[in-house]
């Protein structure tokens, strides 16, 4: 018998005053999560990149029926025999009522029911057709069976169409639609609040202060929520002003499944966020061994527990953060198992420097060469502010903690971000 306990990971308050790794950052961040979210019904619909929350098993054959894949004829193939006689027809909605008898055939329309006594579709194009007769062109070049869909070939009724957990894309819609199933059930949105914090942070469209700057975050949060099927409060700007920041954060704490706040978390700077998150719940502050995104505070707010994720004020660190440490945690609401996020190989078309001791996310452009290999290279100047090198970007190239430079011709792990264009 083993005398060991099992290890329960640490919690997300024993941290402090350590360099975290990025993996132990999100391994341990999910810890703030103690269960997931509820479950609704909704139409099909309405559930694009929606969760499921059941796995789906399919209720019917995919296809129906046994069908053409052409348009033709359908007949009970005999090699040799070029001349059938034609009994009828068979179109997608309308099957042949009878049953084909050895030498009859019958015209038949791509996705039409192949008769009984039929096992093989004959394309339109290699035949000659009158009003009795099919003749078979080239009877040599004929398979038996050819150009017949199985009734369920695409799945059979009573397996696993999708798992639960399963992201509903445009594919799954239609899959999903195919077995004839017009609800599901799904996971409850995520209702994540969303600060920017600052009082030099101006909302676009007000004039710009002298020493102001306009809030990028709270969009680019915005729009990376969105893409994962996240609900937006959007909570507006938080002056660094500390009754109205404690305002703020008990309202979103109240109707919030998830906190994001950005900027106001560094050490030792005048900061006021710092003050009112532990005045408001239990915070820890975290220095986590990556580039850019190095602080990061995190815990629960108010009553309710409400997660809470504060991240960096610079702008690309806010992005880098995000997709390290909020897709987690989104998932984690969702039900899922920690997934690291995906990574592919390729090979470096230029030197790239990083530090010993901390993990560097270079924003990058992959492309793949002639011969499908993935290279990549940097998008050039990458200070943590400079978003326009995120708006090239189509990859974070991840240099681990212990590498200190790459070669030209030398393989990386890349991330590939999503992008619609
Ligand atoms: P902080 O951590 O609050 O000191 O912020 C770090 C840097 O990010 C500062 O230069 C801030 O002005 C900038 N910053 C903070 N919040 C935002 C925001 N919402 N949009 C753009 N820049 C920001
Ligand atoms: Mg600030």
């Amino acid at each position: 018998m083993s005398l060991t306990a099992p290890t329960t990971p640490l919690s997300c308050f024993e941290l402090d005053d350590r360099l975290l790794s990025v993996d132990e950052a999100r391994r341990t961040l999910l810890t703030l999560i103690q269960a997931p979210l509820g479950h609704e019904r909704i139409a099909l619909g309405e559930a694009h990149g929606r969760r499921l929350a059941e796995a789906l098993t399919a209720p019917i054959d995919v296809p129906q029926n046994t069908n053409a894949a052409m348009d033709g004829i359908a007949l009970a193939w005999r090699p040799g025999q070029t001349r059938w006689a034609l009994v009828g027809r068979a179109l997608a909605g309308v099957p042949f009522a009878g049953a084909l008898a050895p030498g009859e055939c019958v015209r038949i329309a791509t996705g039409a029911p192949l008769p009984d006594g039929a096992d093989t579709v004959i394309m339109r194009e290699q035949l000659t057709l009158d009003d009795d007769y099919a003749t078979v062109n080239a009877p040599e070049r004929v398979v038996a069976r050819q150009n017949v869909r199985q009734a369920g070939e695409d799945i059979a009724r009573g397996q696993v169409a999708l798992a639960a957990g399963e992201r509903l894309d445009a594919a799954r819609m239609g899959f999903v639609a195919s077995l004839g199933l017009a609800s599901v059930t799904v996971y409850r949105r995520p209702r994540v609040a969303v600060f920017s914090t600052g009082s030099e942070v101006t909302a676009p469209g007000e004039a710009l202060p002298a020493a102001g700057i306009y809030d990028a975050n709270r969009f680019t949060l915005s729009g990376l929520l969105h893409e994962r099927g996240a609900e937006v409060v959007d909570l507006g700007i938080l002056p660094d002003c500390p009754a109205t920041i404690r305002q703020g954060l008990e309202g979103a704490a109240a109707k919030a499944d998830l906190i994001l706040t950005s900027g106001g978390v560094s050490v030792g700077q005048a900061d006021y966020t710092r003050e009112a998150l532990t005045a408001l719940g239990k915070l820890a502050f975290w220095r986590v061994a990556m580039r850019p995104g190095k602080p990061l505070a995190c815990g629960w707010l108010g009553e309710a527990r409400t997660p809470f994720v504060g991240l960096p004020g610079n702008p690309v660190a806010v992005m880098v953060a995000f997709l390290q440490f909020v897709v987690p945690l989104l998932a984690r609401l969702e039900g899922q198992p920690l997934a690291p996020p995906p990574r592919l190989v390729a090979i470096a078309d230029e030197a790239l420097a990083s530090r010993a001791g901390r993990c560097d996310f270079i924003r990058g452009v992959y492309t793949s060469d002639a011969r499908g290999q993935l290279r990549v290279r940097s998008t050039g100047a990458q200070g943590s502010g400079i978003l326009a090198s995120m708006v090239d970007a189509n990859c974070l190239i991840g240099l681990p903690e212990a590498c200190t430079s790459v070669q030209p011709g030398e393989t990386v792990t890349i991330q590939p971000l999503r992008r619609e264009a």
